[in-house]
C-alpha cells in the first residue's frame, strides 16, 4: 500500500508525515458496498472524516459512489457543500439548534431530528415556506444519547400533524455495541428499531454504523452509516481486520544521544535508564495527537524492529529507546513508524487504553499531510 519510508519526501519542516491513502478509503467504500448490497453504504465524514480530511476523503468517496455523508454539526455540513456534486445528500447526525433551520434548509441539508422539540422546529419552518423539507427521525433504541423516546414514536403517530411539511427519508437509530456481535444489546436495540419503525410503515430504515454492517442481514436496513471501517479502523473487536489500512504515520528524529544507566527521560524524571542506552528524540507529542498514556507503555518501528516509548509524552516530542538497532542506524532526519504496517491503529490505541477512533480523530494539523 504505502512506499518505505526511505523513499517519501524528506520532510524538514513538519512533526511527521501522515499518509492518506484516499485509494484504501475508496475501497474499503466499495467493500462495504458490496457487502450490504441491495441496502446502501453513506459514508460518516464527522470531525474532518475523523481528522483525515473531509475536503478530501468525501470528493473521493463521491467519486467511489457515496451519495449520503453525514456529519455531527450543521457547520460542518455547510462547509462540505460547495465541495460536493448536487446529487451528494448531506445528514447532520446532532440535529439543529434552535435558530440553525432556515441556514440548514437554505444549503439543502438534512437534519437528523432528534426531539419532539427539533421535529416542531422544523415542521414550523416547511409550514412558514409552504414547502415540504427533508429529514431523518432518529429514535433512542437504548442508547440514551440521542433520538426520540420510542413514546414519542406513538405520539407521531398518534398525531400525524405533528409532522405537517416533513418528508421523512429514513426512521434512523444508532447501535451502542456493535462491535461486539455476542453483546445482547445488538438484539435489544433490533427490536427497539422494529418498534419504532412499525409506526412508521414504508419508511426506509438507517441503522447499522461499521460494526452494524457486519452484524448480519437484520441489522442493515436501507443505508448504513459506516465511519471507522472507511478508514482502516477495526469494525469488530477480537477478530482480524477485513478493512484496508488507510492511514500510515512516521515520525523524524530530531536528537540522538547515549545516557547511562541512572539516566533520567523526559517530565518528572518518570523513567529512569537500568544500563547504558542510546536514545532518539522524535518530532511528535502529545499537541500532534500521541496520547500521554503512551509514556512507557508505547513504540515507534523502524525496519521491523520495535524502538520502546520511554518516559512521558511531551507536547512536541517523544523519546524512544533504540539501543537494539545497529549504532548510527537512525540519525537526524530519520523517520520511524507511529502507525503503519508494524503497528496498526488497533495496536496504538490499545497501548494508550483508548480505541481507534480517538487516535484517528486526535492525529495533529501539524503533520505534512500526503494524499495518495
Ligand atoms: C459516528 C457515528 C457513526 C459512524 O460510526 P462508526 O462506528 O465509525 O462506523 C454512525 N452513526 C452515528 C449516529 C454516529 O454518531
Amino acid at each position: 500500500m504505502f512506499g518505505d519510508p526511505s523513499d517519501r519526501p524528506v520532510v524538514d519542516a513538519a512533526s511527521g508525515v501522515l499518509t492518506i491513502d484516499l485509494g484504501a478509503i475508496a475501497a474499503n467504500y466499495r467493500a462495504l458496498q458490496q457487502r450490504l448490497a441491495p441496502a446502501r453504504a453513506a459514508a460518516v465524514v464527522k470531525a474532518d472524516a475523523y481528522s483525515l480530511g473531509a475536503a478530501r476523503v468525501a470528493p473521493a468517496l463521491y467519486r467511489a459512489g457515496c451519495r449520503d455523508f453525514f456529519v455531527a454539526h450543521l457547520r460542518e455540513a455547510l462547509e462540505l457543500r460547495p465541495l460536493l456534486a448536487e446529487d451528494a445528500r448531506l445528514y447532520v447526525l446532532n440535529g439543529l439548534q434552535p435558530g440553525a433551520e432556515e441556514r440548514c434548509a437554505d444549503a439543502g441539508i438534512v437534519p437528523v431530528l432528534n426531539s419532539l422539540e427539533q421535529v416542531a422546529n422544523w415542521s414550523a419552518l416547511a409550514t412558514a415556506r409552504g414547502t415540504q423539507l427533508p429529514a431523518l427521525l432518529q429514535f433512542d433504541t437504548g442508547m440514551s444519547r440521542l433520538g426520540l423516546a420510542p413514546v414519542d414514536a406513538d405520539a407521531l403517530a398518534a398525531e400525524p400533524e405533528r409532522l405537517a411539511g416533513l418528508n421523512i427519508l429514513y426512521v434512523m437509530s444508532h447501535l451502542a455495541s456493535a462491535d461486539e456481535p455476542d453483546n445482547a444489546q445488538n438484539a435489544e436495540q433490533l427490536d427497539a428499531m422494529a418498534r419504532a419503525a412499525a409506526a412508521f410503515p414504508g419508511i426506509d430504515l438507517c441503522f447499522a454504523n461499521s460494526g452494524g454492517v457486519f452484524l448480519g442481514e437484520a441489522f442493515r436496513g436501507t443505508l448504513a452509516r459506516p465511519g471507522v471501517a472507511l478508514y482502516g479502523g477495526a469494525p469488530t473487536a477480537g477478530v482480524p481486520n477485513p478493512m484496508a489500512p488507510a492511514v500510515r504515520l512516521d515520525v523524524p528524529v530530531v536528537q540522538t544521544r547515549t545516557v547511562p544507566a541512572g539516566a533520567k527521560v523526559g517530565y518528572g524524571g518518570a523513567h529512569v535508564t537500568t544500563s547504558e542506552r542510546r536514545l532518539a528524540t522524535l518530532a511528535a507529542g502529545y499537541a500532534d495527537g500521541l496520547p500521554r498514556h503512551l509514556g512507557d507503555r508505547g513504540a515507534a518501528f523502524y525496519a521491523g524492529m520495535r524502538l520502546p516509548i520511554v518516559g512521558r509524552v511531551s507536547m512536541d516530542s517523544i523519546t524512544i529507546d533504540i539501543t537494539d538497532l545497529p549504532d548510527g542506524t537512525l540519525k537526524l532526519g530519520s523517520l520511524v513508524e507511529i502507525i503503519g504496517p508494524n503497528q496498526t491503529l488497533e495496536d496504538v490505541a490499545a497501548a494508550a487504553g483508548t480505541i481507534s477512533y480517538e487516535i484517528l480523530t486526535r492525529l495533529g494539523r501539524r503533520y505534512h499531510r500526503d494524499y495518495r
